[in-house]
């Protein structure tokens, strides 16, 4: 489905990621691990065409997307919750899936609203809220949710359990899993590299800009001490 090779970008001259390859299967979740600042997020905006690009390729189900402009990349089928969720916390819950819905819109918006309600009936109950007030893990389900209104093949998750509860994590982490089962792909940017090795089908590790690891998530559960070095754990 998504296929990086030998990637490289970053902030006007300053490359943050280097030579980076990498092959995520369709319908599959790919985490990728590593400690602040290893080029994780960088790598994600990439994909998305947020950041500028030193050198290599992006394919799409073969499509070289590479040069493509993000609003571009959403229409194929790519969207994004982002670090921090960066939801409109001035708007309401249902205001904020209709923006999601903006970035790709089809006739089907009252379908499309129902699906993210089904796999979060809390959203449901709490439509007409302000985003703002509602709890952590609300907030992460109504990012991907609003990222679900673009109806994508691909999704790119960044930092999700990031200052949420446990059973919050399990919750959104269930529904990516779920998602993954009905044909979904995701990217999975993860501090949590427990949480991640449960539920990704693949991992790889960065440090410094660089792929360091990569491997199925069995085989880096494997590796037990040797995988936990290669994410400075020890
Ligand atoms: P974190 O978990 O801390 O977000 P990360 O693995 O996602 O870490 P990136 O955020 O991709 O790492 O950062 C990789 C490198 O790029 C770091 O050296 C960082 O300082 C740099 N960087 C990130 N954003 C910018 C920016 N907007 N301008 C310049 N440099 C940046």
């Amino acid at each position: 489905m998504l296929k990086l090779e030998n990637l490289g970008c970053g902030y006007g001259a300053v490359e943050a990621v280097h030579d980076v390859s990498f092959d995520v299967p369709s319908g599959s979740i790919f985490a990728l691990l590593g400690p602040n600042g290893a080029g994780k997020t960088s790598t994600i905006m990439a994909i998305m065409g947020h950041v500028d690009i030193h050198g290599g390729r992006i394919l799409l189900e073969g499509e070289d997307i590479t040069r493509r402009r993000a609003v571009d990349r959403v229409g194929l089928g790519i969207a994004l919750v982002p670090e921090g969720r960066q939801l409109f916390s001035d708007l309401t819950v249902d205001e904020n899936l209709t923006v999601g819905g903006y970035a790709r819109p089809s006739a089907r918006d009252a379908a499309k609203r129902e699906r993210v309600f089904g796999y979060f009936p809390r959203l449901a109950e709490r439509r007409s809220q302000l985003a703002g007030s509602l709890s952590g893990g609300e907030q992460q389900m109504l990012a991907i949710g609003r990222a679900l209104m673009a109806e994508p093949r691909l999704l790119l998750v960044d930092e999700l359990s990031l200052g949420l509860m446990p059973k919050m994590v399990d919750l959104c982490l269930d529904t990516l899993t779920q998602l993954r089962r009905e044909g979904l792909t995701v990217v999975l940017v993860e501090q949590n590299t427990a949480r991640a090795l449960d539920v990704a089908d693949r991992v790889c590790v960065m440090s410094s800009g660089m792929l360091i690891y990569q491997g199925t998530a069995a085989e880096a559960k494997a590796a037990g001490s040797m995988f936990a070095t290669f994410l400075g754990m020890n």
